[in-house]
């Protein structure tokens, strides 16, 4: 995937929204998030549109989500990048799993086990009707340390159990389309919302199989509404007015724990908080809330 660059720069951050929807504000502290982690350490950041699942999204939200964080003053390096683009190098590493049998087809519902899979289809390498395509995972450990939240560890069979590559319906997997993009794209930090957090074992474990160069990791609380649910736009979080960006960015500003500019253009709010980024200063959020109304 072209990025247009002569060289690899030392951080390659990118925002990845799966385009369910406009921006709200769970989705532009995340955007926020990771620019201004970038933009700080002078790395580049790219927006990666995650259209993977159509019967989630909506065929005009990749176009309103680049017209709101235009809007909000974003700049990211390169053209966006669509993962509907991209299936045929999903397949390809899929195919490569397959071959070293480090996959097996799987018939399970998601109703059948509870929250980890017990690995019931394990050794299956064969199934004519549809099925699923899992990685089986070993018994270990998977260790990191978050940029944000300090030294994670994971069991993998114990805590994650084997994931999903390839839907039952066909689709490819976020686990799967989000490792191969990011190391084709050079993505050196990866900071997003602790949503994905379980995701990183998988992400991790997913790229060595792979021989994948790994990733740094950075998860910020997310934003949850009065009831402690996230907002998405499932939750119908309201999308950000572009009539309020300068308001907008100083909310997830102070959401993030950051100093608020006084500053009056989208522009010059955004230069102003790249220069006062504090990654640790998240911390203090961890049990923040907002009304989504
Ligand atoms: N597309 C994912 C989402 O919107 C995020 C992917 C990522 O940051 O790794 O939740
Ligand atoms: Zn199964």
């Amino acid at each position: 995937m072209a990025l247009g660059m002569e060289s690899k720069p030392n951080y390659l951050g990118r925002f990845a929204p799966s385009p369910t929807g406009p921006l709200h504000f769970g989705s532009l502290v995340a955007a926020l998030a990771s620019y201004l982690d970038a933009r700080h350490h002078k790395g580049a950041w790219l927006l990666r549109i995650e259209d993977l699942d159509p019967p989630r999204e909506q065929p005009d939200a990749p176009q309103t989500i680049i017209e709101q964080l235009t809007h909000l003053g974003f700049q990211w390096d390169g053209e966006p990048t669509y993962q509907s683009h991209n299936l045929d190098r999903y397949q390809q590493c899929l195919d490569q799993l397959i071959d070293r049998e480090l996959t097996f087809m799987c018939t399970c519902s998601r109703k059948s086990f509870q929250q980890v899979y017990p690995g019931k289809c394990r050794g299956i390498l064969h199934q004519p009707g549809p099925h699923a395509v899992r990685l089986e995972v070993p018994n270990v450990v998977i260790y990191f340390s978050d940029l944000i939240q300090g030294q994670q560890s994971f069991h993998l069979r114990e805590d994650i159990g084997d994931f999903i590559l390839r839907r039952k319906d066909g689709l490819f997997a976020y686990q799967l389309a989000v490792v191969v993009d990011d190391q084709d794209q050079n993505v050196t930090h990866v900071i997003r919302g602790s949503d994905l957090l379980d995701s990183t074992p998988k992400q991790i474990w997913l790229a060595q199989c792979l021989n994948f160069r790994p990733l740094k990791f950075g998860h910020f609380p997310v934003v949850v509404d009065a009831s402690g649910q996230k907002l998405s736009k499932q939750a119908h979080a309201k999308s950000i007015d572009l009539s309020e960006s300068v308001q907008a960015l100083k909310q997830a500003l102070k959401f993030l724990r950051q100093p608020i500019p006084t500053n009056n253009t989208p522009q010059l709010v955004l230069d102003q908080a790249i220069k006062n980024w504090q990654r640790n200063d998240i911390l203090s959020v961890m049990s923040a809330h907002i009304d989504s109304d």
